[in-house]
């Protein structure tokens, strides 16, 4: 992509708001590829077992396929492929945050190019990690609230420099680097799945995807159905949990249909994740075959 386009597209656009009408154009055309899958997975911390293996077994017994990783390193994603290998649960993203620490700050968005580099490698790790292990994804957010002095519009620029390098160098790896929204309390940069999209079509490599979770959602988002499907080919992965507490779906009331009716309308095709608490004296055990039944109830009942 030509430099001064892409920049002056940049500053069209600036603010993420003005750029996620765009996002919303670019893709609602986009015809689904594919028939809709309900793939039920978790983070890993949340399945029992004392081995990959056991976890394994009960992500299966409980309803679900899959299973979400943290960072990790490459030595790790091999063994973890070792291990999945033959039991027939999928690999997950790898849920990353914002690669910071207490000192720099959000580290890949620094304005300090030592600080920023060296946030940038973290993340290329991850991706070469990613590669290796399968994964769909390495998730990551820009900034969290409080880690960055920098404005939207600011980041935006930094954002249009980093992005294209770091979605080649997934490609190369085949990994795909994963932008998540969050609602307002957790980070003033990129809340609605639109504007992660508006990234995506930006750079438009099949290294940078974006995601929904239904717990952001619920605050950000006027209608579940719509952000969907604005988010259109480039939504890749999508974490469950309840709009009010953020527990486990049977645990509280929260309406997935209008959100299962957008995934189906994209043809979506990756995991849907727990990442959620669970209510005080109750087990994953017992607590996680209700959820995945609950959801795929009502996935059956969304329908479009
Ligand atoms: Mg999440």
């Amino acid at each position: 992509m030509d430099r001064r386009e892409f920049l002056k597209g940049t500053v069209v656009g600036a603010g993420v708001l003005a750029a996620s009408r765009m996002a919303q154009t670019a893709c609602a055309a986009d015809a689904p590829a594919a028939k809709a899958v309900l793939k039920l997975c978790s983070q890993e911390g949340k399945i029992p077992g004392s081995s990959l293996k056991e976890k394994a077994e009960n992500i299966l017994k409980f309803g679900g396929c899959g299973l979400e990783f943290g960072g990790m390193d490459v030595k790790r994603a091999e063994q973890i492929r070792k291990d999945l290998d033959g039991t027939g649960v999928g690999i997950a993203a790898m849920c990353c945050g914002s690669f910071a620490d207490k000192q720099n700050g959000a580290r890949p968005v620094s304005m300090d190019p030592e600080v920023r580099k060296r946030g940038l490698d973290e993340i290329k790790r991850q991706l070469e990690a990613c590669g290796v292990l399968g994964s769909t994804g390495v998730i990551w957010v820009p900034a969290f609230n409080g880690q960055t002095k920098l404005k939207p519009e600011e980041l935006d620029k930094v954002l249009a420099d980093i992005l294209p390098e770091l979605a080649e160098f997934a490609v190369k790896c085949k990994g795909k680097l994963m932008i998540e929204p969050l609602n307002k309390g957790e980070t003033f940069y990129i809340n609605r799945v639109e504007q992660g999209a508006f990234w995506c079509n930006k750079i438009n490599s099949p290294g940078l995807v974006t995601m929904g979770d239904f717990y952001h959602m619920s605050k950000e988002e006027k209608d579940d159905e719509a952000a969907f499907v604005a988010g259109g080919k480039w939504v890749h992965h999508v974490h469950v949990a309840t709009g009010k507490s953020r527990i486990l779906p049977n645990q509280e009331e929260h309406n997935y249909r209008p959100g299962f009716k957008g995934l189906k309308k994209i043809g979506y095709q990756d995991f849907c994740s727990l990442e959620c608490g669970k209510k005080k004296g109750t087990e994953w055990a017992d607590e996680i075959p209700k959820t995945f039944a609950l959801l795929k109830q009502q996935w059956e009942e969304a329908t479009i």
